[in-house]
């Protein structure tokens, strides 16, 4: 019941971002608030499953593949049917390597080759033009992201902070750089009753709160 009232209050935000935008001047701020829900990697059964759930509440995610090349058809499929449903598929690394890790070892340009232009290259011929990218583990720097805004227009990091939500950066202020504050039960930092402390503060504030699962499990089986 607890888990069922939690769901209730995610989804109560989550329907009001759909039509009551606020006109206030830097036109981001939603009366009630309003929630971004990221997913990453490739748990595309359970993504299946979130929709299954959820769709009745006409929300919309953004699906962060990585391992593309590793996709069966049945999950391509899959994938397209959540595209169709209104849904953004969007990049996390043909092999979801670190980033930072991975250009200090070989260069930016064996980066943007092997990890990033492979995954959309392939992507591109089964969905939509690829937009988004979020970064394993968050990591990336403002190089990086300057040769990153070449091409996509949205890119993620993570954040993971447990502080007071007032002094949290996982909100849409504008800026086309955003960090998600990941709500899988198995990060070190999450807990119900901090994303509980998030979620009204983004309602009461109106402000657009951005998270990040691998599955969202707890919700799904409900
Ligand atoms: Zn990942």
């Amino acid at each position: 019941m607890k888990k069922l009232l939690f769901l209730v209050l995610i989804i109560s935000i989550i329907t009001s971002l759909s039509c009551k935008k606020d006109k206030r001047e830097d036109n981001l701020v939603y009366k009630n608030g309003a929630v971004v829900i990221t997913f990453d990697d490739h748990y595309v059964d359970k993504w299946l499953m979130a929709d299954t759930v959820l769709h009745k509440y006409n929300w919309k995610a953004t699906f962060n593949l990585t391992l593309f090349n590793k996709r069966t058809e049945e999950e391509i499929q899959g994938l397209q049917y959540l595209e169709s449903q209104g849904h953004e598929i969007a990049g996390h690394g043909l092999n979801h390597q670190n980033a930072l890790e991975y250009v200090n070892a070989h260069g930016l340009d064996s980066y943007l080759k092997n990890e990033v232009d492979s995954l959309t290259f392939l992507m591109n011929q089964k969905f939509k033009r690829v937009k988004t990218f979020a970064f394993p583990n968050g990591s990336t720097n403002e190089e990086l992201n300057t040769a990153m805004f070449q091409r996509f227009r949205i890119l993620r990091g993570t954040t993971d902070k447990t502080i007071n939500p007032i002094f949290q950066d996982c909100y849409f202020t504008g800026n086309h750089f955003i960090h998600a504050w990941g709500i899988d039960a198995s990060y070190p930092h999450y807990s119900q009753a901090l994303l509980t402390q998030l979620l009204e503060f983004a309602h009461q504030e109106g402000f657009i709160l951005i998270l990040y699962a691998l599955t969202m499990a707890g919700l799904a089986e409900l």
